[in-house]
C-alpha cells in the first residue's frame, strides 16, 4: 500500500497535515464565519441570468483580464481605485497564494503574528515560503512598535497582517501597518475578509495605498457577500503588483462563470450587504450574552467571537455537536470561536450552551 510518505513529496512537504475544518452536515454550522443568509432570490434570479447568457460562450476562454469584474470591484471599494489597481482570484486563499509565488517562494521568508488565519501558514508552505512567527501584545493587538521589532529582527520579504484577525475578531490599527510598511523593504499584505463587518468609522487599509506600493489589501466576497460556495477573492494594490500576479497566475484562472456570477453580484451590493448589519447585531450580542452565561469574550471587529473560560473546548465542541450545532475548536487553550448567525441560529447556540453546565 502506498501512502503519502512512500511518495517522492517535496522533502518541505513531508510531515505537514493539510487545512481541516470539519464539513460536517449539521443543523446550525457556525464553525467557518460563512455568512449564515441565503443571498436574496431577487439577486440569485439575476445571477442566474447572467450565468445563463455566459454558459453560451464558454467555447471560449473568458476574458483572462477579467476587465468588467475589475471595474465592479473598484467601484465597490472606492477609495479612488481604479481597474489597474485591483485584481481578483479563485478565493482570497488564491490571491494570497499568488501573492507569495511571485514574492516569497524558496529562500524568502513570511512573518505572520499568530494566533492567525490558519492558511497564512499553510500557503506559506504550498509555496515553498518560510514562514517566521511575531508575536502580539496584551488582547491579541499588535502595536506599532512590536509590529516594527519583530520587522527588524526577522527582516521578512512578506508580511501578512490580518484585520480584524481571524481567530480572534481584533482589528489593527493604520498606525501599525504603516509603521511595519516603513519598516520593511518588502511586501506588506492586509487581509480584511471581515472587513465589511468592522464597526462604523473603523478605518480600512484601502486609505493607505495612496504612495505605498509596497502595500497590498486582500478581500474576499466569501463573508460579508455570502458568495463562499463562489470562490472570489480579490486585492487592491499599486498597478505594479498586479503586473507581478500575470506572471504568477494560470491563463484564464478565473471562469467565465465566476467572473459573470461576481459581477451580476456586485451589481446588486446594496441587497447583497443587507444581511451585514443583521450579522452584526448578532456578533454584538454574543458580546452581551456569553459573559452572562461565564464566559469570556475578546473584542470582535467580525462576524465571529473568539470566546475564553471554556474549561474543556473539545468537550464543549463535542457537546454543541449533539446538539447538531458545529462551532471551532481552534486549540486555543480555554477557548473556542464561533459564528454569528441568523438570529434564530444564534438564539439556538446560546440557548443550547446555556443549557450545559460548564
Ligand atoms: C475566510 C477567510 C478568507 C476567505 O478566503 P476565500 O478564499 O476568499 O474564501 C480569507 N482570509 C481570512 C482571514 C479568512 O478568515
Amino acid at each position: 500500500m502506498t501512502s503519502l510518505a512512500d511518495l517522492p513529496i517535496r522533502d518541505d512537504l513531508r510531515g505537514l497535515t493539510p487545512y481541516g475544518a470539519p464539513q460536517k452536515s449539521v443543523r446550525i454550522a457556525l464553525n467557518v464565519n460563512e455568512n449564515t443568509h441565503p443571498i436574496p432570490e431577487a439577486v440569485a434570479q439575476s445571477i442566474v441570468e447572467a450565468l445563463a447568457a455566459a454558459i453560451l460562450q464558454v467555447n471560449r476562454y473568458p476574458d483572462r483580464e477579467f476587465v468588467i469584474l475589475r471595474d465592479s470591484l473598484a467601484n465597490y471599494l472606492g477609495h479612488g481605485l481604479t481597474r489597474d489597481n485591483v485584481w481578483a482570484a479563485n478565493g482570497s486563499n488564491e490571491v494570497l497564494q499568488q501573492i507569495l509565488q511571485a514574492f516569497g517562494g524558496p529562500g524568502r521568508t513570511v512573518l505572520g503574528f499568530p494566533p492567525t488565519y490558519s492558511m497564512h501558514s499553510i500557503i506559506a508552505s504550498g509555496t515553498g515560503t518560510r514562514w517566521v512567527e511575531g508575536t502580539r501584545d496584551d488582547e491579541y493587538r499588535i502595536s506599532p512598535e512590536t509590529a516594527v521589532r519583530w520587522v527588524t529582527e526577522t527582516s521578512p520579504d512578506v508580511i501578512f497582517f490580518c484585520s480584524p484577525n481571524n481567530p480572534t475578531g481584533t482589528p489593527l490599527s493604520l498606525e501599525t501597518i504603516a509603521a511595519a510598511y516603513d519598516a520593511t523593504d518588502g511586501m506588506v499584505v492586509v487581509d480584511e475578509a471581515y472587513a465589511e463587518f468592522a464597526q462604523d468609522g473603523l478605518p480600512t487599509a484601502l486609505s493607505l495605498l495612496a504612495g505605498r506600493e509596497r502595500l497590498i489589501v486582500s478581500r474576499t466576497m466569501s463573508k460579508a457577500f455570502a458568495f463562499a460556495g463562489a470562490r472570489v477573492g480579490y486585492m487592491a494594490s499599486h498597478p505594479s503588483v498586479t503586473d507581478a500576479m500575470r506572471l504568477v497566475r494560470l491563463p484564464y484562472h478565473l471562469s467565465a462563470l465566476t467572473q459573470a456570477a461576481a459581477v451580476a453580484a456586485l451589481a446588486h451590493t446594496p441587497e447583497m450587504l443587507a444581511m451585514v448589519d443583521d450579522i452584526r447585531t448578532q456578533r454584538d450580542r454574543l458580546l452581551v450574552e456569553l459573559p452572562k452565561l461565564g464566559y469570556t469574550v475578546h473584542d470582535s471587529a467580525s462576524n465571529f467571537v473568539l470566546f475564553g473560560g471554556v474549561s474543556d473546548p473539545h468537550a464543549l465542541f463535542e457537546r454543541l455537536l449533539e446538539d447538531d450545532i458545529i462551532i471551532r475548536d481552534l486549540s486555543i487553550e480555554g477557548h473556542l470561536r464561533v459564528t454569528a448567525g441568523t438570529e434564530a441560529e444564534t438564539t439556538a447556540f446560546l440557548d443550547a450552551l446555556g443549557r450545559i453546565a460548564r
